[in-house]
């Protein structure tokens, strides 16, 4: 019997995904690495595995199948490739915790298959649960399986709860560090380039997520992400803008005592502690010091400027396929922005607009979340067409 932790890593040749190695490499005792998996980055998956032997990976893209299939065929390596490959690789009675670290919509399917077969989550993808929270939450409860967050927000609020879990959350406050644009006027806005929403000031990752930082859509998703994982009501969620990203959320109780989590921006933490949970692994990642921060501001944010933020509480309050289909439009949205079709403000646009326009499914099927992504998506492109 194996008594290290098995892990597959979604997504192993993205931001979160390499960090998570590097996580790994540091406790060679503790984990045994067993499936990394690739969208379309062949080369990098190639050197991954070739360093750390898993026991299986996976390239999405079926074009690259070969190539990977090549550069491995002396090691003893399993090479599978395309979307139901990944749904079933995780289904390894060697893998104990998957890590779902893909961007997109594209993290449901797998992330589903993981929990029916009764792994435990470390959840990097927020999109699985913006898009289908409800069926998700659902099946896990079913399952008896634990979905850990990774997103330093809310492995913030996971630590905070830990010791607390019967304690009844009055509030939790989601901090935000406001992006390159925190500050700016709707009229400042309508000129800001691409290279500028990506240069985040905190973080460096991934280019969607970067861009809806930049927007606070990313915020926006973040809160119903708490809402699902957390099991809390709209009225129950706050965001506040903290710039200096050292704050990374707040939980209060209903004594009124708060409890925040802090410390130096850096995804290992969190994504180590999704891991390990309920050990803490020392780790020689810098340490905070208070000299060097004389000053933790707090402000709140522009919901006037930043529209994204509201919708994301309206489509929460609207339930149903609502948010599936905010975060379908906001895909194709950002996806057209990183690709100069579309102007910073218009993502905002034609997220509220295809919203708006959208059937509102209640209690919905997987069947009905997937219908309700097609058409949103469907729509944003008709209307970026339109622009165009
Ligand atoms: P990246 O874009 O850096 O990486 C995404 C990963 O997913 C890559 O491995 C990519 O493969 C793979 N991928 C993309 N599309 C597909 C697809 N259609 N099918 C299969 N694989 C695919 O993203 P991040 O690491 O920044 O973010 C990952 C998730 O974690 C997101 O949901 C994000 O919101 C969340 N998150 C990220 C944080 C961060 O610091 N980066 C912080 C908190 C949350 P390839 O590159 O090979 O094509
Ligand atoms: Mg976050």
């Amino acid at each position: 019997m194996n008594s290290k932790k098995g892990i597959a890593i979604l997504g192993s040749t993205g931001s979160i995904g390499t960090q998570a190695l590097e996580v790994l490499e540091s406790y060679p005792d503790y984990f045994d690495l067993q499936v990394l998996t690739a969208g379309k980055n062949a080369d990098l998956l190639i050197e991954q595995a070739l360093k750390y032997h898993p026991n299986s990976v996976v390239i999405s893209d079926e074009s690259l199948y070969q190539k990977v299939k090549d550069a491995l065929w002396a090691e003893d390596i399993h090479v599978y490739a395309g979307e139901q490959a990944l749904c079933q690789v995780v289904e390894s009675n060697e893998v104990h915790t998957v890590l779902t670290a893909l961007v997109g919509y594209a993290g449901l399917k797998p992330t589903i298959h993981a929990i029916e077969a009764g792994k435990t989550i470390a959840l990097a993808n927020k999109e699985t649960l913006v898009v289908a929270g409800e069926l998700i939450t659902k099946l896990a409860k079913e399952k008896g399986v634990n979905i850990y967050p990774v997103d330093s927000e809310h492995s913030a609020i996971f630590q905070c709860l830990v010791g607390e879990f019967h304690n009844p959350i009055e509030k939790i406050y989601l901090t935000a560090s406001g992006g390159p644009f925190r500050g700016f006027t709707h009229e400042q806005l309508k000129s800001v380039s691409l290279a500028q929403a990506l240069k985040h000031p905190n973080w460096s990752m991934g280019a969607k997520i970067t861009i809806d930082s930049a927007s606070l859509m990313n915020k926006g998703l973040e809160v119903i992400e708490a809402k699902w994982l957390f099991g809390l009501r709209t009225d129950q969620i706050d965001v506040i803008v903290h710039p200096q990203s050292i704050v990374h959320s707040l939980v209060q109780f209903e004594d009124g005592s708060m409890k925040a989590q802090m410390g130096l921006p850096d995804m290992k933490l969190p994504i180590q502690f999704a891991l390990t949970f309920p050990q803490r692994l020392p780790t020689n990642f810098p340490r905070f010091n208070f000299m060097d921060y004389p000053q933790l501001t707090f402000e709140a944010p522009d919901r006037s400027v930043f529209k994204n933020l509201d919708l994301a509480f309206q489509v929460m309050d609207m339930q149903g396929t609502a948010a599936c289909s905010l975060n379908a439009a906001n895909e194709v949205a950002v996806d057209a922005f990183l690709n100069e079709k579309i102007s910073f403000l218009e993502i905002a646009e034609l997220n509220q607009v295809v919203v708006q326009e959208s059937m509102n499914v209640l209690n919905p099927s997987y069947e009905q979340y997937v219908e309700a992504d097609t058409q949103a998506r469907e729509k944003a492109r008709q209307l970026i067409a339109k622009t165009n």
